[in-house]
C-alpha cells in the first residue's frame, strides 16, 4: 500500500481526496486529535480521529510510539499551527506501543536519559533534527569535494602502520585472548597471528591518502576513525567519522583557503536545505540558555552564529602571535586557566584556545607555524625559523564552543629531512617505507587536513556534548547498542 511521506503532504498547495499515512504517534488529545511523525520532517501531522465511529478499543491503543496507518483526505486545517491536517476515515494500529512501559514520554526528558536510550531517542524531535541535519551535511562534504574534482579515497580502516602518531590505537587481532603463542622472548607472536603482524583500527588515514594524492592529484576520505584516548570529555569519541582532504602541489596557505572555503560550503548547503530542523535546534538552544546565568550565556544564537562563520574570515594568527596573546591574558596573569602559559613552546589546552576564539577574536581562528616538538613527524619545517624555535607548517583551526574543529599541515615533501626526523623520535624507517617512496617518485609541495566529523555536526546544531551528534557513541566504558 503506498502512503505519502509527512513532509510532502504538509508542504501540499492543495488540499487532497485519499491519502494514506503511516507513521508513529506522538501524542492523542481528546480522543480526537492524533500528531504522527514519521521522521521525514520535524513536524507531525494532525489526524482529526472520528471518535464516534470508531471502536473504543481502537482508541484505546492510540498511545505515544504506536505505529499506526491513516487513510484519510487532507484538508485545511481549522486549528492554529498547521496549514493541514487529515480527516481520519480508516485508521489502522500496525505496532502497539505500551504506553507505561514506553521511555519516550511525550515531556522533555535529560539529554542524559535520552543518552541511555540512543535507540529510542531518535523518535525525539531534537534527535530527529540532529540527524537529518548530519546527514546533510555528510552529503553536503561529498558534494563539496566531488564539484571541485576531488576523488573520494576509501582508506584502509584495519592498519599495518603503528606510526601514525595521532592517538592511541586499538590492537585488531585474532589471536587468543591470553596472547599465546609466544616468540622466544616471551613477547606475543605477531607472526602467527591473521595478518603476521601487529595491526590496529586507523587513527587517521593521511598517510594512505598522501600516496594517492601523489597520483590523482586531489583527494577525499570520510570514514570512521579509532582512538583509544581515554579522554573522557564532550569533545572526543573513541570512533568518529573524519574528513580528510589532501591536495598536491597545495602550499599551506592555499590549505587554509580550502579548509575555510570547505566549511563555509557545508555550513551553507546545510542552513538551504534543514530550515526547518535548524529553526528547531536554534529555539532550543535559546531555550537552554535562558537557565543559564547571564554572564555565561552565549551572545549570538546559532543561526546567528552559522550566519557569522559564513559572513566572516577566519582569523590567521601564527603559534608564536597566540603565546603572546595568552601569556598577557587575564586568565594567565590571575592563574585562572589550569595551565598557565610561561613559554614559547608550550601545547595549547583546549581552555587556551577557547580563550582565544571566544573571548579574544571573538570568530574562527586559524593558528599556524607550531613549534616542530609539539607537532607530528610529517609536517614540513620551516627552514627559517631560529633553531631553538623550530616550527612546522602546521594549522589548526579553532571554534567558538568547540575548540580544534580542524588539524592539518603542509607535509614535509624532503626525503632526507624527513627521515631525519623520523629517525630522531626512534620510529623504524622501515615501518614507513612506502610512505617515504613518495618522497623518493617525484615528490612534490603538498597539503592536506582532517576534520572531525561529529565536531562539525556540533558546531552546526548547536549541541554540546559530542555523544548526542552521533547515533551510538562509543566512550571510554560504553559500548552499549
Ligand atoms: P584534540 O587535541 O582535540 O584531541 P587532535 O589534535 O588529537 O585533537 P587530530 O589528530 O589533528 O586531532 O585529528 C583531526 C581532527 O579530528 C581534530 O581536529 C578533531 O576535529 C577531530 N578529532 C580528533 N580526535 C577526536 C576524537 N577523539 N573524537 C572526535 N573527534 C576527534
Ligand atoms: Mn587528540
Amino acid at each position: 500500500m503506498k502512503h505519502t511521506k509527512i513532509k510532502d503532504l504538509l508542504n501540499s498547495t492543495k488540499p487532497i481526496d485519499d491519502v494514506t499515512v503511516k507513521g508513529w504517534v506522538r501524542t492523542f488529545r481528546n480522543n480526537q486529535f492524533l500528531a504522527i511523525n514519521d521522521g521525514s520532517v520535524i513536524h507531525n501531522i494532525q489526524a482529526v480521529v472520528d471518535f464516534e465511529n470508531t471502536a473504543p478499543e481502537t482508541l484505546k491503543r492510540l498511545t505515544t510510539g504506536a505505529a499506526v496507518l491513516i487513510k484519510g483526505s487532507l484538508t485545511e486545517s481549522q486549528g492554529a499551527g498547521q496549514k493541514f491536517e487529515i480527516q481520519a476515515k480508516h485508521l489502522e494500529i500496525l505496532g502497539d506501543s505500551d504506553a507505561e512501559k514506553f521511555p519516550m514520554q511525550p515531556k522533555k526528558h535529560s539529554l542524559e536519559f535520552l543518552r541511555e536510550n540512543a535507540h529510542l531517542r531518535v523518535r525525539t524531535n531534537v534527535f530527529g533534527a540532529i540527524m537529518r541535519v548530519r546527514s546533510v551535511l555528510s552529503f553536503a562534504i561529498h558534494q563539496y569535494f566531488q564539484e571541485k574534482g576531488f576523488v573520494y579515497v576509501n582508506t584502509p580502516i584495519i592498519t599495518g602502520s603503528d606510526a601514525e602518531g595521532a592517538g592511541e590505537m586499538f590492537k585488531v587481532t585474532a589471536l587468543a585472548f591470553d596472547g599465546t603463542p609466544r616468540n622466544e622472548e616471551g613477547k606475543v607472536d605477531y607472526k602467527a597471528d591473521f595478518f603476521g603482524k601487529e595491526t590496529n583500527l586507523t587513527v587517521s588515514g593521511q598517510l594512505e591518502a598522501e600516496t594517492y594524492a601523489m597520483a590523482l592529484g586531489q583527494v577525499y576520505t570520510f570514514g570512521p576513525t579509532f582512538r583509544a584516548e581515554n579522554s573522557n570529555t564532550s569533545r572526543h569519541l573513541a570512533e568518529f567519522w573524519m574528513v580528510e582532504p589532501e591536495v598536491a602541489f597545495n602550499d599551506l596557505d592555499a590549505n587554509m583557503d580550502l579548509a575555510e572555503d570547505f566549511i563555509q560550503y557545508v555550513i551553507k548547503y546545510t542552513l538551504d536545505k534543514c530550515p526547518d530542523d535548524l529553526a528547531f535546534l536554534n529555539q532550543r538552544l535559546a531555550d537552554e540558555e535562558k537557565t543559564k546565568p547571564m554572564a555565561e550565556r552565549s551572545e549570538l544564537g546559532l543561526l546567528e552564529k552559522l550566519n557569522f562563520v559564513l559572513e566572516n574570515n577566519f582569523k590567521r594568527v601564527s603559534y608564536t602571535e597566540a603565546i603572546e596573546i595568552l601569556r598577557n591574558s587575564k586568565p594567565n596573569k590571575n592563574k585562572k586557566f589550569n595551565y598557565i602559559i610561561d613559554e614559547w613552546g608550550a601545547d595549547l589546552q583546549s581552555e587556551h584556545e577557547r580563550f582565544l576564539v571566544e573571548k579574544h577574536f571573538k570568530c574562527p581562528v586559524i593558528l599556524f607555524d607550531y613549534p616542530a616538538k609539539i607537532k607530528a613527524f610529517y609536517m614540513r619545517l620551516n627552514d627559517d625559523a631560529p633553531a631553538e624555535r623550530q616550527t612546522v607548517r602546521a594549522m589548526d583551526i579553532l571554534f567558538p564552543g568547540i575548540g580544534e574543529i580542524v588539524g592539518g599541515s603542509q607535509r614535509e615533501e624532503r626525503l632526507d629531512v624527513l627521515q631525519q626526523k623520523i629517525a630522531d623520535l626512534g620510529i623504524d624507517e622501515k615501518e614507513l617505507w612506502w610512505y617515504l617512496d613518495t618522497r623518493r617518485f617525484g615528490t612534490a609541495v603538498h597539503s592536506g587536513f582532517g576534520l572531525g566529523f561529529e565536531r562539525l555536526v556540533l558546531f552546526v546544531t548547536g549541541m554540546t556534548n559530542i555523544r548526542d551528534v552521533i547515533p551510538f557513541p562509543r566512550t571510554p566504558q560504553n559500548a552499549e547498542f
